[in-house]
């Protein structure tokens, strides 16, 4: 075991038996109170922040692609001050609606627990909603909440989906900038393999100096796929990479696989995950909602590929606003 991960194990059972000493189960999320310390362009359209919070070394971040909530302020200004119990969301859900703090989900990009430091990458796609016009103006000692894994829980908190098949020998990673901070954490976690898959990546961002500098395992094919240069619309390269660029495996699905069933994706996001244990290849694909169902109805119906090798999750839908 590395010292960083036998201080972490420390860590957490000092904290378990700090909640059980309160007579209190530890709860697999719970609310941190943050303020920004840093803003970072890391390009022209993704910004990282860097926050930091009294209760940071007491955070968990599980997988590469692990998902928080990140609280707003309100409508009315006011800052979110949820509570830090279980009743967090009774309470959001009646305050009136001009003070409720609105909530989006984010990619932990990176935690550094020992400097109390969490890193979130923001795509600035402008102020048309509460997330990306907060991290557009947002300042140095700006607050906002975040509800993320609790270290002190025992068990996995879940809320990741990164999960290949152990031996896996081949990935395919899709997404556009949205999945680009859970994409960039993934190949991290290859490039610290032994032995790491081959790994095929599709990452379609707005503009030609949004292709940032990404730590690949060693056999790694990155394609960047560049609106501007392409001439292309949102969602328009990414699906046109999977047609006609990814080397896929030869058609997997036997007859009897299940029929694709139809999702709407204006009510819901679209959230298929693997659920192969062991297997040759894997594909993790995220981003907006329209162009993973066409991902997936080539994936599934065209190449006829395994459903339980293939994650396939919209991360947002064009011109609707998702909690
Ligand atoms: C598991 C998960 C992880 C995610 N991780 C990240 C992350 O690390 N970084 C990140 O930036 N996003 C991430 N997202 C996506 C993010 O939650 C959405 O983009 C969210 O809609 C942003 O909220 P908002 O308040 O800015 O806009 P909203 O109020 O949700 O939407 C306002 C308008 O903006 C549009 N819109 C929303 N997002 C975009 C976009 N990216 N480009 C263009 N138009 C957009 C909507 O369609 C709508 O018309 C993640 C989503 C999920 C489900």
């Amino acid at each position: 075991m590395s010292t960083s991960s036998s201080l972490a194990s420390a860590m957490q059972r000092g904290l378990r038996k700090l909640a059980g000493g309160l007579g209190q189960k530890p709860s697999a999320y719970r609310l941190f109170d943050l303020q920004l310390v840093h803003k970072i362009e890391l390009s022209p359209s993704l910004c990282r922040l860097v926050f930091t919070g009294p209760d940071v070394n007491s955070m968990q971040c599980s997988g590469p692609d692990q998902r928080v909530k990140l609280f707003f302020p309100a409508a009315d200004g006011s800052l979110p001050a949820l509570p830090h119990d279980s009743h967090w969301n009774d309470a959001r859900k009646q305050l009136p609606e001009a003070a409720r703090p609105p909530m989006r989900t984010y990619t932990i990009r990176a935690l550094r627990r020992a400097q109390a430091q969490v890193d979130i990458d923001f795509v600035m796609h402008g102020v048309n909603g509460p997330a990306s016009a907060w991290a557009t103006h947002a300042r140095r000692g700006d607050r906002l909440q975040m509800l993320a894994p609790n270290l002190a829980y025992p068990k996995d908190p879940g809320g990741y989906e990164w999960n290949p098949p152990a031996g896996v020998d081949r990935v395919l990673l899709v997404g556009d900038e949205t999945a680009l901070p859970a994409i960039a954490g993934i190949l991290e976690t290859l490039a610290a393999n032994k032995q790491p898959p081959q790994v095929q990546a599709f990452v379609e961002v707005p503009l030609q100096a949004d292709c940032l500098d990404l730590e690949c395992p060693r056999d790694t094919h990155l394609h960047w796929l560049p609106r501007d240069v392409l001439g292309s619309d949102h969602g328009a390269a990414m699906l046109h990479a999977v047609e006609h660029l990814a080397e896929l495996p030869q058609a997997q699905a036997t007859g009897k696989a299940r029929p694709l069933e139809e999702i709407d994706i204006e009510q819901r996001r679209p959230w298929e995950l693997a659920q192969a244990r062991r297997g040759d290849f894997y594909a993790w694909v995220a981003g907006e909602s329209a162009t993973v169902m066409q991902i997936r109805r080539h994936l599934v119906n065209d190449r006829q590929l395994d459903r339980a090798c293939l994650t396939l999750m919209g991360y947002w839908r064009a011109g609707r606003s998702f909690e």
